[in-house]
């Protein structure tokens, strides 16, 4: 398998509950598909007994490829790994909680064939099994991030998609780190295709995406595609600076007059507002070099501590 057909990645923290489900679905489903696979699961740093279990599995499943990230590095950055370790000619990713239905694989390899597409999105038709603070949220993300694109990208793709060994190249030779897949592979404009499905429950645990990972991916989103909210704090800052300036002729005009002071309320609102807007402006610039600061570091973003494709001497995992 040097050169499998098929590379399924799946990035993996703290899945214990969902694993034997996963594979119980996945592995006839890979085997009947009749051509070479690798199904390549990248553990990012799981705390729990997945890495155990992975390599439990890998025994009697040689196809199964096992990744460990030495730490927890997210989502994304397990799916970065699993692009550069992949080595299949197409390569699907796919979450491992079965809300992205593997039987939709085949679907994604014929539109990639019959079309002669090098992308297939998987989109959710429905969304109904998500709750309506996560509908909403996912609606004005995929709004704000057409525009900050500048390319259509399909609404509700999420991470369930098939790309090509040229696409995957091409993800690969990006310099940029905190990548975000689902805005990078619109981007980059290789023709596409959609097939669309219907996005089932958390087939077992909890969801791993807490909103502090749900909150940097929407940092990474817009600070990787548009300098407009760096614009926009130069905006504020001049609507700041107007306000103040009517501020002062204001308390200039009232004291010439002589109607007394000032009320302490303006005093307050006007610190405050323009507290506000300096506060916010700073926070913008500081999403902007802390980017900077991170690629400038040029820190390597995931540790591959073990590839059970290279070490198939050492396969106990490490604690
Ligand atoms: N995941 C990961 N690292 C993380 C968080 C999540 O590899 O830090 C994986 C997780 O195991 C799952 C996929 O990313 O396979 C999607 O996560 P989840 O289903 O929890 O997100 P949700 O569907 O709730 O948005
Ligand atoms: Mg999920």
């Amino acid at each position: 398998m040097r050169d499998a057909e098929l590379s399924v990645v799946v990035p993996m923290y703290d899945e214990e509950e969902v694993l034997p489900i996963f594979f119980e679905r996945m592995h006839p489903l890979l085997d009947g598909l009749g051509i070479s696979y690798e199904l390549l699961v990248v553990d990012d740093g799981s705390r729990d007994r997945t890495a155990a279990l992975l390599l439990e599995a890998a025994n009697d499943w040689p196809q199964l490829r096992v990744v460990r990230l030495l730490r927890n590095s997210g989502h994304q950055a397990a799916q970065s790994a699993g692009f550069r370790r992949a080595r299949g000619r197409y390569v699907v990713t796919i979450d491992a909680d079965l809300q992205d239905p593997p039987e939709v694989i085949p679907e994604f390899l014929a539109a990639a064939r019959e079309q002669d597409v090098d992308v297939v999105y998987g989109v959710r038709s429905d969304r109904s099994s998500d709750s309506w603070p996560k509908r909403t949220t996912a609606r004005l993300y995929y709004r704000l991030m057409c525009r900050l694109v500048g390319k259509d990208i399909p609404f509700d793709a999420a991470d369930f998609r098939l790309v090509s060994r040229r696409v995957v190249d091409a993800v690969n030779a990006l310099p940029e780190d905190g990548r975000v897949f689902r805005l990078v592979i619109p981007w980059l404009g290789f023709p596409s295709a959609e097939v669309r499905y219907i996005r089932a429950e958390r087939a077992a645990g909890t969801t791993k995406y807490n909103l502090t990972k749900m909150l940097r991916l929407a940092f990474d989103s817009v600070t990787a595609f548009s300098a407009a909210p760096l614009r926009l704090a130069t905006w504020l800052g001049l609507l700041g600076g107007l306000l103040s300036v009517m501020f002062v002729v204001g308390a200039l005009l009232i004291k010439l007059t002589g109607r007394g002071i000032p009320g302490w309320t303006s005093t307050v609102l006007a610190v405050s507002v323009i507290g506000a807007i300096q506060l916010l402006c700073l926070g913008l610039l500081g999403e902007y070099v802390a980017r900077l600061f991170q690629s400038s570091q040029r820190r390597p973003q995931f540790l591959v501590g073990y590839d059970s494709l290279e070490d198939q001497g050492h396969q106990e995992p490490v604690p």
